[in-house]
């Protein structure tokens, strides 16, 4: 895949439309809101600086949060723009507004290099719905666009389709280092290539599961989405978490466990010589599990260890039982496995990490890929919370950003907002 990519050329002295994602995670701090991690603000920062050392006029479009009607101010990027000015040091002027005469007149007032934000653009109906029209008044603050958001571009909205009816578009850095990492999964990776997915919501991981599958030669399930492939073996998982199908129409009538059992029966021949000589299903799911009554279980008397390759006991006490980590001959197992990789993926926890009793299995894969020297892409809110807990999010090859639109590159599936991006052959 051969994305359109600035050259000096293409945008000195211009205006630039830059949509970036700064749907950062916010929080209350002293009567203010503040960002509470910058990530994806810092990965928009080279191709901002690009700009600037070209002297373009940078105009700077984001989302942030899902606000019901316009001008919900618990949604306004100023908190964004106060973080780029006072926490990186990095002078943004912002406008209250998206389009209309007060953005109009700030972009006008631009000198080369200068940084302008507007509003969050969900402020106006026209950008979830694709308005062309909305697309057309954005379009016209600028002379081109470039798109840097990988981690929207699964949606079709004005910022990241509409608009490229009426500009030159171009990727930016990051989206470009997104898709180059993620496409390295999926064309021709270092062998063995193993998917590691965890979890609770498998609704966001099925299309990803499915096309990784057929191209991986290993898939180890934990989380609560091994539930799925746990019960789908006909084995009892009592009281853990399993995601109800959802009622979102898109997905309707996707069984999980179905899913699981589908998944399992499509690779059922394809085996792995672990060592060379011990024959492995492609995927795997654990043999092993942490049970309690409960995820905010604080008492380690309370923790069972369940065998699920013996097919586990079923008393009335073992009925109160959620699975919550993946058990230790799971982690030796998978770790041994990890060691051995050519390329890795992970998205999804092991397990409930957030309570220590239950952290055990994502810090043992956590450190497992951050000590293999190959290809180890990370991705997920939750698994980079859980790898900064761990203080190893610097030991991987690359932590993707981008959430849900990761996974739907994955599936296989072109995102409408590459699609625009890239090079005819
Ligand atoms: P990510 O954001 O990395 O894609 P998810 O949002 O799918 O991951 O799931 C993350 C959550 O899954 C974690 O916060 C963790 O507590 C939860 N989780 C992991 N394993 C289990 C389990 N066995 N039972 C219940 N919840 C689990
Ligand atoms: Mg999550």
């Amino acid at each position: 895949m051969h994305l359109k990519t600035p050259t000096p050329a293409d945008v000195a002295g211009k205006t630039v439309l830059l949509r970036v994602d700064y749907n950062v995670p916010l929080e209350e701090k002293n009567g203010l809101r503040v960002v509470v991690d910058d990530r994806r603000i810092r990965a928009s920062l080279p191709t901002v600086q690009f700009l600037q050392e070209n002297d373009a006029k940078i105009v700077l479009i984001s989302h942030l949060g899902r606000p019901k009607t316009g001008s919900d101010n618990r949604f306004s990027l100023t908190p964004v723009a106060a973080h780029l000015n006072e926490a990186l040091g990095f002078p943004v002027n912002f406008v209250p507004d998206v389009v209309g005469p007060a953005a109009r007149d700030a972009v006008n007032a631009l000198q080369p290099g200068q940084v302008l934000i507007l509003q969050n653009l969900r402020f106006h109906p026209g950008e979830k719905n694709n308005d062309p029209y909305f697309a057309q008044e954005l379009a016209s603050l600028a002379g081109i666009y470039i798109n840097d958001a990988f981690s929207a571009a699964h949606r079709a909205h004005a910022s990241t389709v509409g608009v490229t009816a009426h500009l030159p578009a171009f990727a930016g850095f990051s989206l470009q280092e997104e898709v180059n990492h993620l496409s390295s999964l999926m064309d021709n990776p270092a062998r063995p290539l193993i998917i590691v997915l965890g979890g609770a919501k498998i609704s966001d991981k099925v299309g990803a599961a499915e096309h990784l599958s057929k191209i991986a030669d290993l898939v180890l399930i934990g989380g609560a989405v091994a539930n799925n492939f746990i019960k789908a073996e006909g084995i009892e998982v009592h009281k853990s978490y399993l995601e109800d199908s959802p009622a979102d129409s898109s997905k309707e009538g996707v069984d999980y466990i179905e899913f699981a059992r589908r998944l399992i029966e499509a690779h059922k021949t394809e085996k792995v010589l672990k060592d060379g000589y011990i024959p492995l299903p492609k995927i795997l799911y654990p043999v092993d599990v942490l049970a309690a009554p409960d995820k905010e279980a604080s008492d380690p008397a309370t923790v069972t260890t369940i065998d699920i390759s013996a097919g586990p006991p079923d008393t009335a006490n073992d009925q109160n039982l959620a699975y919550l980590d993946i058990g230790p001959n799971t982690i030796k197992l998978y770790s041994e496995l990890l060691a051995n990789a050519g390329t890795i993926f992970w998205n999804g926890p092991m397990g409930v990490w957030e309570n220590d009793l239950f952290a055990a299995g994502t810090r043992a894969v956590a450190q497992a890929i951050a000590q293999n020297p190959n290809t180890t892409i990370v991705g997920g809110g939750d698994t980079i919370a859980a790898i900064d807990h761990f203080g190893l999010s610097g030991s991987f090859k690359y932590v993707s950003i981008a959430g849900g639109a990761a996974l739907d590159f994955l599936s296989g599936r072109m995102l409408p907002g590459i699609e625009p991006l890239i090079v005819e052959p």
